[in-house]
């Protein structure tokens, strides 16, 4: 079986919901943030808050996931989300194998699956995944053996959950009660699946308002349905907000012409030093990279002082460790691996305790 086997995102959302919880309702992958339930958001902020502490200290390790080992599967190149996740299993202690799929195995004809088959055979216990057709994560998931888990590092069009949380995470460390937010997402929303996974969260979490812009080709009607206000005109859309979010124009998903010029996207959409003053004085400029400068954004705005754009690359590697940490022990409590009587929060309860201990 191939990639050509993977079932389309509709059919895929609804499952990917079940396949990754376990009977008690707790994330053993993590595929697509739609479904999930609040608390279990808020468990991975929560978490990712305890890590904070460990990425800024000289020793940056603790030993949550020692003699484990991730793969990092990338099948579409990044440079940011797979160093990311690099870091953050290597500061949970675990071993790290970095696996471009697209140079390696699967070039010379083996099958998907083989290669899962093979790094199964080496005793893998986690699987983090880019691709580039929706619901290869799930694909991915649903043919691994009960012990691994699989993390959805970005999906086509589908989903970037991680992406998201990490974004949750910068917005409730600046900003506070997500209840109080009005948070303006612009630019490429059809394409997007930051966008999407990032409305799923921000309406799981209670955020006031959260408005989409962009112009009509990017921004159909359907995505209404997602829990949003649609608006085209950037400007008129700026009022009032707390938080503005700029997606990169994704032109390799364009299959036609769907935008005049960049010149003109950026007169009506591109986030300038002017336009910002239309927003909160306080507002928070974020953007999950990699920037276009001058297309989405103007330089002075993505280097200035509203701009939190490396904070989130920062809060990303916490955010990632406290997603990788709970699902795995989901996993371990699932395979009845940890006994009986352990406090339910043991990950999280585990990394607090680790990172107190050893800054006495
Ligand atoms: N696409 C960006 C990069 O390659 C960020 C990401 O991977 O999500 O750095
Ligand atoms: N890095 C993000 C992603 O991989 C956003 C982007 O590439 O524009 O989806």
């Amino acid at each position: 079986m191939t990639l050509t086997a993977i079932k389309k995102p509709s059919i895929m959302t609804s499952a990917s919901q079940d396949l990754q919880l376990t009977d008690e309702g707790r994330l053993k992958h993590f595929l697509t943030i739609e479904g999930l339930k609040k608390e279990r958001l808020t468990e991975i902020l929560d978490t990712a808050e305890t890590f904070i502490g460990v990425n800024s200290k000289s020793t940056k390790k603790v030993p949550l996931l020692r003699g484990k080992t991730v793969a990092n599967l990338f099948f579409e190149n990044s440079t940011r989300t797979r160093t990311t996740f690099e870091l953050a299993a290597k500061r949970l202690s675990a071993d790290v194998l970095n696996i471009n799929v697209n140079v390696s195995a699967v070039t010379k004809g083996e099958t998907l699956l083989d290669t899962l088959r093979n790094l199964q055979a080496m005793q893998c216990d986690m699987f983090v995944v880019r691709h580039s057709a929706s619901g290869a994560a799930h694909f991915i998931a649903t043919h691994v053996e009960p012990h691994v888990s699989v993390i959805n590092a970005g999906d086509g069009q589908h989903s970037h959950p991680t992406q998201a949380m990490l974004d949750m995470f910068a917005i409730r460390r600046n900003k506070g009660d997500f209840a109080q937010l009005k948070i303006v997402i612009v630019g490429d929303i059809l394409h997007s699946r930051v966008a999407r996974s990032q409305i799923h969260a921000l309406n799981i979490l209670g955020a006031g308002e959260v408005a989409a812009v962009g112009p009509k080709t990017l921004l159909p009607e359907h995505v209404r349905d997602l829990g949003v206000t649609l608006h085209h005109d950037f400007d008129h859309a700026l009022k009032d907000a707390d938080v503005i979010i700029g997606l990169r124009l994704q032109k390799e998903r364009m299959r036609t012409a769907l935008l005049s010029t960049e010149d003109e996207y950026y007169r009506s959409y591109g986030l300038t030093e002017k336009r910002l003053k239309l927003a909160r004085p306080d507002a928070i400029v974020m953007h999950p990279g990699p920037t276009n400068r001058g297309v989405e954004i103007e330089a002075s705005v993505a280097d200035g002082p509203q701009s939190i754009i490396l904070e989130q690359v920062t809060g990303g590697i916490a955010t990632r460790m406290a997603i990788m940490s709970i699902a795995m022990g989901n996993v371990e409590k699932s395979m009845n691996a940890i006994p009986a009587g352990t406090p339910e929060t043991n990950f999280a309860t585990a990394a607090t305790a680790e990172i107190q201990s050893d800054e006495a």
